[in-house]
């Protein structure tokens, strides 16, 4: 059997940190580490930690400091704000907020919705833009079967009642399955919506614009965008935002402040109560930049062309089934889109990101991924990836899948990897025994040692983290 696809290699499209960094195995061995774990946290790109590194010597306090690296860094701070703005085709009048993740600037927006709006959610998405609404007594839409029955169940729930806010997810952190964010748009304003979108995995992976799109909010994370260093925006229309409580109560957040009232600010800064984190701001910019320079069609194909290549490699594994969010568009096993008119496929955005779930017959997946780290240093994710309801809907409940993930540093070799350890798995079986522990799945007496810097390997597990 033909294991590896026989297509061109396909090389990393831009350095990132931890490129072929060597890790352990419990053989004793030592292989470079095939980062497929992109959707939870990508790696950092080269050009970020430089960025930082010339940055650094001149970080201090901002806005209130008169001293000159002060001012730098002040300068640095607001720059990175515009630069956020243009990458994401802010509009003249949005803001550019920054918050910690998305998780956080979902949260913010849901605080801003005006008062007795209410917002409308699908029940595939990720926890960060299901537990903010359902929290406020929001309204769940069930994904139907295919993505055109959904885009219209989704019309006739806005017409059928007002509705403040559409908030969806712009591609999915467990298929990669992008959704239509335009049409979705087009839709949402019809009847009298905004529309809010998850770019927490969109935006790490195509192009996107508020202006073209005509997208209202988008939120995202910089740890998914390359830029690990504990920022993300939620970027949209200024008015919402202005009138909304102040998401943080602080100092920075105030234009006055007297014993017995207070005279907020508007703008950003009304969001951003405390000192802000100006390293994690240029982080998030720098990563712009640099993937504005790649630009999207380069960035889509490289992502297409390793998507296909692992999707033709599972394909060859009878033990393996691939999800998808619209059992009834059944996906095609080498990736091409469903639809195959041209026309209908573009208009429904009918793609996905680099992000690949399956299960593997007769293994427990948090059993594989174990697998795939300790005898080949292969990282991929499994679990319920913080989506249960959509989980759950694919009948995975009780053990969840694998995922594998990935983006411009990625290479064919890591995915060759993974197919190879896979069938390598389901030819031989393992090498190695492996144990439940607190609800994970580890070698037996792991022998692989934690570098010193880290500290004793942690004992902390949970359900859901990071999806
Ligand atoms: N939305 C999606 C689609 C995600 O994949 C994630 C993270 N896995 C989030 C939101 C939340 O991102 P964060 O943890 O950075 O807040």
């Amino acid at each position: 059997m033909t294991v590896f696809a026989t297509a061109e290699c396909t090389d990393a499209l831009l350095p990132v940190v931890g490129a072929g960094l060597p890790v352990p195995l419990v053989t004793g061995a030592s292989a470079p580490y095939a980062n497929l774990d992109y959707a939870a946290s990508a790696p950092a790109l080269r050009a970020v930690a430089e960025h930082l590194a010339t940055a650094l010597p001149y970080y201090a306090s901002v806005h209130r400091g008169a001293g000159y690296a002060s001012q730098v860094s002040t300068a640095l701070l607001e720059n990175s704000r515009s630069c956020i703005g243009r990458f994401l085709g802010a509009r003249e009048d949005d803001l550019v907020v920054f918050t910690r993740n998305t998780t956080d600037a979902l949260n913010l927006l849901a605080h801003c919705v005006p008062r007795g709006g209410s917002v409308l959610y699908l029940d595939i998405e990720h926890h960060a833009n299901l537990l903010p609404w359902q929290r406020r007594g929001d309204v769940v839409l069930e994904a139907a079967p295919t993505l055109r029955e959904t885009l219209a169940d989704v019309e006739a729930a806005l017409a059928a009642t007002p509705t403040a806010l559409l908030a969806v997810t712009g591609a999915s952190n467990v298929t990669g399955q992008l959704l239509p964010i335009r049409k979705l748009a087009e839709i949402a304003h019809r009847h009298g919506a905004r529309i809010a979108v998850d770019a927490a995995q969109l935006a790490p992976h195509r192009r996107v614009s508020l202006t073209e799109s005509g997208v209202d909010y988008l939120a995202l994370s910089g740890h998914k965008l390359y830029a690990p260093y504990g920022t993300g925006v939620l970027v949209g229309r200024g008015d919402w935002l202005d009138a909304a409580p102040a998401h943080l109560a602080g100092g920075g957040a105030v234009r006055e402040v007297g014993t017995t009232g207070t005279d907020w600010a508007t703008g950003p800064a009304r969001h951003e109560g405390g000192t802000p984190n100006v390293l994690g701001a240029a982080a998030l910019a720098r990563a712009c930049e640099e993937l504005a320079t790649v630009g999207g069609e380069a960035l889509a194909a490289h992502e297409s062309a390793l998507r296909q290549r692992l999707l033709a490699g599972l394909a060859r594994l009878p033990e393996i089934s691939v999800l998808s969010i619209w059992p009834g568009d059944a996906p095609d096993p080498t990736g091409a889109p469903v639809h195959s008119d041209k026309a209908e496929a573009a208009e429904l955005e009918d793609d996905s990101i680099g992000v690949v779930s399956f299960t593997v017959a007769g293994y427990h997946a948090g059993w594989v991924a174990a697998y795939l780290s300790a005898e080949h240093g292969i990282g991929v994710r499994d679990g319920r990836f913080c989506a249960h309801p959509l989980v759950g809907k694919l009948g995975l409940a009780a053990d969840g899948a694998i995922r594998a993930s990935f983006g411009v540093g990625s290479t064919s070799a890591d995915v060759d990897r993974l197919i190879g350890a896979l069938h390598g798995l389901l030819t031989n079986g393992p090498a190695w025994e492996y144990e439940l522990v607190d609800g994970r799945y580890r070698p037996v007496a792991d022998p692989r040692p934690i570098p010193d810097f880290a500290g004793p390997r942690s004992a902390v597990t949970s359900p859901c983290q990071a999806g």
